[in-house]
């Protein structure tokens, strides 16, 4: 039997198993299929405190799984089906190698890519369609590419292809950006970056082998259509929480996020924690994802003491 389970290796996941490792709690850590969460896909992370020359989102990811395992973290990489809670409290989390007990259980699952829901998206994904300019931009050497958004993200992967593409199109449905201003004036500042403004994707295109060749523009405000040649676009519109397979133990907002009791990490289901961007619609950074993934430790200690 498990006291803590932490199901997610983010930013969150691994603050709270620093916290419970050093208070003796031997946390369990389960990975799903993207181990360190979106930093890993990240470059250069710049407002992370204690880092004034920045610091690169997949080696504070490294750092962190190193911190949180040298004071006993243990970390596993399975897949979580479901999660119920037993009559006696203990929760039994069933993943794709079987089934796990325990005591209290963080959530710390993050969020995946959102994407805009074109019929042939799935089969373009890995041929001219992705959401990780750092896994798939060195692929797009002197060849155009577009990124689909107009936030902090958006404008980041804007930037970082600018070192591989030939040009960058960054295609926004409004004409003013959502990102900080810090972040909006430099990818407005950048030579091989374009603007489409007031425009949305409504089709990709593809050559006979079903690579990307091309997307179709719309134009939101003179309703023109217009084709814009591109090899490869990275979609960066934002999110969706990882919350599904929580079933009746979790309450969601409207958008999925995991409904927290107000003022702390507790779900309605007593001994079980939500911590990051699975319940944090509002700040989303690595930053607060950190401290909400502290928070959830101190509140599952002070749970498993009183039980
Ligand atoms: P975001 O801030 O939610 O921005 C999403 C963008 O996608 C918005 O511009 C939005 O347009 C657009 N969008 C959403 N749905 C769309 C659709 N169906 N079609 C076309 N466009 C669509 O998401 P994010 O950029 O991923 O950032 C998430 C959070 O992480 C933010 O809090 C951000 O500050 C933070 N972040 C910080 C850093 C950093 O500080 N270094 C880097 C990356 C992210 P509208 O503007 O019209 O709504």
């Amino acid at each position: 039997m498990e006291q803590v389970v932490i199901i997610g290796t983010g930013c969150a996941g691994y603050t709270s198993a620093i916290y419970t490792a050093r208070a003796n709690l031997s946390p369990l850590m389960l990975s799903g299929s993207q181990p360190g969460g979106q930093l890993t896909t990240t470059t250069e992370v710049e407002n992370f405190p204690g880092f004034p020359e920045g610091v690169m989102g997949p080696d504070l990811m490294m750092n962190m799984q190193k911190q949180a395992e040298k004071f006993g973290a243990r970390i596993e990489y399975q897949q979580v089906e479901n999660i119920s809670r037993r009559e006696d409290g203990i929760f039994e989390i069933k993943t794709n190698l079987g089934l796990i007990e325990s005591q209290t259980v963080i959530i710390a699952t993050g969020a995946a890519p959102r994407h805009l829901g074109l019929p042939n998206e799935k089969e373009l994904i890995g041929h001219g369609l992705t959401s990780c300019a750092t896994c798939d931009g060195a692929f797009y050497r002197d060849v155009p590419v577009a990124v689909i958004g107009g936030g902090d993200s958006a404008c980041e992967e804007a930037v970082f292809l600018t070192r591989f593409a030939s040009k960058v199109f960054l295609i926004h449905r409004r004409d003013e950006l959502r990102a900080s201003k810090i972040m909006a004036d430099r990818v407005l500042a950048t030579e091989k970056v374009t603007p489409v403004w007031d425009s949305h994707v409504v089709e990709y295109i593809t050559d006979e082998e079903g690579e990307m060749t091309s997307v179709k523009l719309e134009n939101l405000k003179t309703n023109e259509l217009s084709n814009l040649d591109v090899k490869c676009v990275f979609v960066a519109i934002g999110h969706v929480p990882n919350s599904q397979f929580l079933g009746d133990l979790v309450d969601l907002d409207d958008n999925g996020y995991i409904k927290q009791i107000p003022g702390t990490t507790s779900t309605k289901t007593s001994g079980l924690f939500a911590a990051g961007d699975v319940a944090d619609h509002v700040y989303r950074q690595a930053i607060t994802a950190a401290g909400q993934g502290c928070a959830a430790a101190i509140e599952a200690e002070r749970f498993l003491a009183d039980a």
